[in-house]
């Protein structure tokens, strides 16, 4: 249910924000990190009821995915989840005996915090590296009624 505690945070900024400026927000932009575990349907969800009697009825929710991105401890290449997702879905086949399905929603999506275990550096083939994007999901931006 991590992804209630996310809408809950992203729900009480946008409150907030809707007071200080004394107007309606209404079109919000988030970004959903590949790497953070969030079903992006279940958080939809929960922004939506969350949003009720928060006075956020109505906001378009508009979820982007941010590339998870990795950065070699050995050799300082750093690359994107993009560079190593055939090498990454050869070892869900192999590993989980699963085909991930394609593009950037949700390859590797039940064991995100796996994939650095698995991962090689493109560059010198070092398993030592660390996650520099793609962990997080972010309030990106409010698009307010004026007025
Ligand atoms: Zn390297």
């Amino acid at each position: 249910m991590h992804e209630w505690s996310v809408a809950s945070g992203i729900i009480g900024s946008l409150a907030s924000f809707q007071k200080e400026r004394n107007a309606k927000v209404r079109k919000v932009e988030v970004g959903v990190g590949q790497l953070s575990g969030i079903d992006v349907e279940v958080l939809r969800y929960a922004l939506g009821a969350m949003g009720e009697g928060e006075g956020l009825e109505g906001v378009e929710y508009v979820v982007k995915i941010i590339e998870g991105r990795f950065e070699c401890s050995r050799c300082g290449h750093e690359w994107g989840y993009k560079e190593s997702e055939d090498a990454l879905k050869g070892i869900s086949r192999e590993v989980y005996g699963v085909e991930e399905p394609d593009g950037l929603e949700s390859p590797l999506h039940f064991f995100p915090q796996l994939v650095t275990v698995f991962l090689r550096c493109p560059k010198c083939g070092s398993s030592d590296m660390e996650v520099v994007g793609g962990m997080d999901t972010v309030l990106e931006s409010a698009i307010l009624d004026e007025g």
